[in-house]
């Protein structure tokens, strides 16, 4: 028989971890909040880690402050690229794969399907083609994917050493915390208009992540020239839309990190 002391300690133990569980979930609410404010985070492998522990509950106090789900993702992808950028910087062109959602592609693509994913002919329908040339002359692997099991069956073929990604939040989503178990360097670009078929995505963006290098901003003036060539060959097949907020954030950071460099080196000449 259990005794009544026996009882009444294990009712205390349970009480002190469903406070705990709650002081949890309301502290990682807490610091979501200051990083949507400020775009700051402390410790960011501990937050990604507890978020994953507590997420459903975490939703629910989200939806109490009408707080709509997809920022959570939008926040977890944006925090893993901040953490992962500069180890991703550092992988060689050559051994980077990048990744492209098929639903870019042109409603009327001609591309055929291949076990190495679609394969672009560079028709002139949409930008892939140019994107295609644009990591191809920096020596990254390109794939147009057409499932998520063909990321991991060409990860598992050709072994890269990093990877980026395009896709809507959930896919993102999906995505990084599957190339996270595996702690791969990733970086993940937000569609800025998603669905099934003639989704965008911020080009520029795009084509900066791609080129990172260890100096982040060490972009060689053959590929910034590349990517404004780029830019404007495919503004007319691709029309600038409106980005959620996180991914013109992310963008606006790139380009005070840009200025900042910018200013640091002139000022060490
Ligand atoms: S350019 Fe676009 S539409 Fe043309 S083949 Fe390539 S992916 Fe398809």
């Amino acid at each position: 028989m259990v005794s009544a002391d026996a009882w009444v300690l294990f009712s205390q133990l349970i009480l002190l971890l469903i406070i705990v569980f709650i002081a949890v979930v309301i502290l990682i609410f807490l610091s979501l909040l200051v990083y949507w404010r400020t775009g700051r985070v402390f410790v960011p492998r501990v937050l990604i880690f507890a978020m994953g522990l507590v997420e459903s509950p975490l939703r629910m106090l989200m939806r109490l402050f009408r707080i709509e789900d997809k920022k959570l993702d939008y926040a977890i992808i944006s925090i893993r690229n901040n953490l992962y950028r500069p180890t991703f910087a550092k992988v060689p062109y050559a051994r980077r794969a990048i990744f492209i959602p098929q639903c870019l592609r042109s409603p009327e693509c001609p591309a055929k399907l291949s076990p190495e994913g679609i394969q672009c002919v560079n028709c002139g329908r949409c930008g892939l083609g140019e994107l295609k040339k644009f990591c191809n002359s920096l020596g990254c692997m390109f794939f147009i994917t057409a499932s998520s099991t063909f990321i991991q069956r060409m990860v598992l073929k050709y072994k890269p050493e990093a990877i980026l990604g395009v896709g809507c939040s959930l896919e993102l989503r999906e995505g990084s915390d599957m190339i996270a178990k595996i702690g791969m360097p990733a970086q993940g670009v937000l569609l800025k208009r998603s669905g099934c078929v003639n989704t965008r995505v911020d080009l520029e963006r795009l084509m900066h992540t791609i080129a990172l290098s260890e100096v982040e901003t060490g972009l060689t003036d053959s590929i910034r020239s590349a990517i404004a060539d780029i830019k404007d060959n495919i503004a007319n097949m691709w029309k600038p839309d409106e980005c959620p907020k996180e991914t013109a954030d992310v963008k606006t950071d790139f380009t005070k990190r840009i200025k900042l460099v910018k200013q640091k080196r002139s000022s060490n000449l």
